[in-house]
């Protein structure tokens, strides 16, 4: 088994493909031990070729299971002598379809992957956390968090359950001298993006296609600053202060957008 041999150390999960697979490389770029998780076997595989398997560990974790958290994180611990410099709660599964409509499997396999799954992280890594001095909790949250998203409710009602256990975790955590943060992305090119979303994404402006190495560099500045929220890209923000401005307006808008992708979906 590798191990961290003194060098700061980042655990991923979602870390097969898409923004997890992007912070991976760059944190291994920037010399960084990289633990990788995932359920995706043959995309940690890949990533294992490319990062070097000296330089972390990759092994399939599905964020669900308690007791692979326990084992993951153990095993992970042995490799950096307890320490853990930020834990990157990435992994999550998009989902479409209106509540009243979804299959109701399909609702709590969404609701289990992207916020029990994110629960279960934390408990899991807070004791090697606090071992740590500096260290962060960082989580991947959505924009779909700023205003309840129609067409992907469910999705977006989970991104407002991890944001908001951001919130409660950036005050609670303190005590242990660790950081809670989320990230809070827009439009990103992953294959978790449906294709009528990127049909639409504008060439500018806060809605517009990111590439997910823009989202591993906002991960590398969250682990240097003490910020809540990361809003990728940044104009995002405009949004959020024009919800609480003023949620009938958006509401309005959005009306008018489900039915665009309605049509184009
Ligand atoms: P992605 O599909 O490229 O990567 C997600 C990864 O999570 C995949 O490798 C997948 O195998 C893994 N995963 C799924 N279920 C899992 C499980 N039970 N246990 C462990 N791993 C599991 O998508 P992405 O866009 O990189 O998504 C990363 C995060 O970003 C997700 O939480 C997603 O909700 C969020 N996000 C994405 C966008 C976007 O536009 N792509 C926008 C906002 C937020």
């Amino acid at each position: 088994m590798s191990t961290a041999a003194g060098r700061k150390s980042i655990f991923i999960t979602g870390a097969a493909s898409g923004m997890g697979r992007s912070t991976a490389l760059l944190f291994a770029e920037k010399g960084w031990f990289v633990g990788a998780y995932d359920v995706n076997r043959s995309g940690l595989d890949t990533l294992r070729d490319e990062i070097g398997s000296g330089n972390g560990m990759f092994e399939v974790l599905d964020v669900t299971d308690s007791t692979a958290w326990t084992t993951a994180i153990d095993l992970f611990a042995i490799a950096t002598g307890g320490k853990l410099d930020l834990l990157f709660n990435n992994a999550g599964i998009g989902n479409s379809g209106l509540l009243d409509e979804q299959a109701w499997d399909d609702v709590m396999r969404i609701v289990n992957i992207n916020f029990i799954g994110v629960m279960l992280g934390v408990r899991a890594g807070v004791p090697l956390l606090k071992n740590t001095p500096g260290s962060l909790c960082l989580i991947t949250s959505s924009s779909s968090a700023i205003f309840g998203t129609a067409g992907i409710p469910v999705y977006s009602a989970t991104k407002h359950a991890v944001r908001g256990l951001t919130e409660a975790l950036s005050i609670e955590l303190k005590r242990y001298g660790v950081r809670a943060a989320d990230l809070l992305p827009g439009l990103i090119d992953t294959p978790l993006l449906s294709d009528g979303l990127r049909q639409m994404a504008p060439a500018e402006g806060m809605w517009r296609l990111v590439k997910p190495r823009e989202v591993a560099e906002t991960v590398w500045e969250a682990y240097g600053a003490d910020r809540v929220h990361w809003y990728i890209p940044e104009e995002l923000r405009d949004f959020h202060l024009q919800v609480v401005a003023e949620p009938e307006v958006v509401r309005e808008e959005r009306t008018a957008l489900l039915a665009a992708m309605t049509a184009v979906g």
